[in-house]
């Protein structure tokens, strides 16, 4: 195992030890989670290259290097000469005036939330269509340093397709542990690859815990094992993506979605960075975490006022959230008090009629996450946690075409017509006549 001379290495996060850079996530002292900790003297250094205008300067280069996550080089853990072969990242980040509007009751409100509500939009994340090819590529560019030929993870489906994609592009071997009740386009997605996949009886934090023994016994480079603290790196790509995308300015709230818990802290370390370098003024960001009602370890607690997680049994067609002990849970409860924030979970039918609402109004299909992001955003607005007139981001995190199984027998399946004219003008008079049974519908999409 190299122990490269680099500006990071993993410290822990509760006793401070320092722990060099190597496979590892758990501190042997005190048993806490280890963290990559930057020489942020040697990143300013590297971004200014010894110009005299800072901050300034540093915002250009970043902003003329290739439009993809690897522009912020200098604040991920990435091994000494790393080229890379996958331009992941760097999504778009656009208004959603049309949702603002459904989301928020009262029209004036509307009108002011309408300038102001974004969505980033990472449902088009290459190559894998949902942000966790953020994380893996950081991962697997670390495997790769630590010598690994075999790389592997237990996931709820995003990270298998990531893992899978990102290791046949690097030739790499990938074995991909999942609970055996995953949406069947999260399975294929993960096959076509080539990948070895391991479906498990049991649900996700059963398959978690059996990736721990495994790790154990064999040289495997485990992206949310024994890589952990470099996966959980490549999530702050989304919190710097942001801060640019806004004009190098922090937004006043974001809602993330949760599962392990760890995106929505890497998001407030971007954010963290990004001002002790001087390229975003400081602000307060409220973070605002979302998960299913049927998977809502992290948003009961923060409603109930605890600061440790109480687990849960999942069961939400949240496939992707489903995580019933989340690995980052204190500390996501932990940024979601200190921020301000809060927490709120939305029940499966909401969950699908916010896919819905997304579609129709801003023309994005997302998966499950997605809805639940939308549906939490809701109601922190009817909740008037958070206002009109403030700057919010919805990170919308996955792709609706890998779970459509969720809208089946949503939509009726029309009966096909006669290629004729005459056959079409009778199919619009009827179709005319139940005008009044489509409105009802599209109230119903817009509630
Ligand atoms: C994994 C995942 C999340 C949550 O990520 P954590 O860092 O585990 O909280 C959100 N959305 C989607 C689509 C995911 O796949
Ligand atoms: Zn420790």
């Amino acid at each position: 195992m190299s122990n490269h001379d680099a500006h990071y290495e993993l410290r822990c996060r509760e006793c401070g030890r320092s722990w060099g850079n190597q496979p590892r996530s758990i501190c042997d002292e005190c048993f806490s989670p280890l963290e990559i900790t930057y020489d942020y003297d040697a990143v300013r250094a590297s971004l200014a290259q010894g110009s005299s205008d800072k901050p300034k300067s540093s915002r250009e280069r970043i902003a003329q290097r290739p439009p993809n996550m690897w522009r912020y080089s200098e604040l991920l853990p990435l091994p000494e000469g790393f080229e890379p072969r996958l331009p992941v990242g760097f999504t778009p980040l656009f208004g959603a005036p049309r949702l603002a509007q459904h989301l928020v009751g009262n029209t004036n409100d509307a009108k002011v939330a309408a300038q102001n509500l974004y969505l980033k939009n990472d449902a088009v994340c290459l190559p894998t269509l949902s942000f966790k090819d953020r994380v893996v590529a950081v991962a697997l560019a670390q495997a790769q340093a630590f010598g690994f030929d075999t790389v592997a993870c237990s996931s709820t489906g995003n990270l298998a397709n990531a893992v899978a994609a990102h290791a046949a592009r690097l030739g790499l071997k990938a074995w991909i542990f999942i609970p055996s009740d995953l949406e069947p386009a999260k399975i294929l997605g993960t096959q076509v690859f080539g990948a070895n996949v391991v479906r498990i009886a049991g649900n996700y934090d059963q398959v978690n815990r059996l990736c721990s023994q495994i790790a154990e016994e064999r040289r495997w480079g485990f992206v949310n094992v024994n890589l952990r603290p470099y996966y959980a790196e490549g999530s702050k790509t989304v919190g710097f993506e942001i801060a640019e995308q806004l004009g190098w300015r922090l937004p006043d709230n974001v809602v993330v979605p949760m599962a392990g818990g760890s995106l929505i802290t890497k998001i407030k370390k971007a954010f963290d960075e990004l001002v002790k370098l001087n390229l975003v003024e400081d602000k307060q960001v409220k973070f605002f975490g979302a998960q299913a009602t049927g998977c809502s370890p992290i948003s009961t607690a923060v409603k109930t006022g605890s600061s440790e997680i109480d687990p849960q049994k999942p069961a939400t067609i949240a496939r992707s959230l489903a995580i019933g002990n989340p690995a980052d849970g204190h500390y996501a409860i932990k940024t979601i008090k200190q921020s301000g924030g809060w927490s709120e979970d939305v029940s499966d039918p909401e969950v699908i009629d916010s896919i819905r609402l997304l579609a129709a109004t801003e023309g994005i299909f997302t998966e499950t996450a997605g809805g639940v992001t939308v549906g939490t955003a809701g109601k922190l607005y009817r909740q008037d946690r958070i206002l009109p007139e403030e700057t919010t981001v919805l990170c919308i995190t996955g792709n609706g075409l890998k779970t459509t199984d969720v809208l089946a027998g949503v939509y009726e399946i029309e009966r096909p017509i006669a290629p004729k004219l005459a056959e079409f003008e009778k199919y619009l008079r009827e179709t005319l006549d139940s005008v009044e049974v489509a409105k009802e519908a599209a109230t119903l999409v817009g509630a």
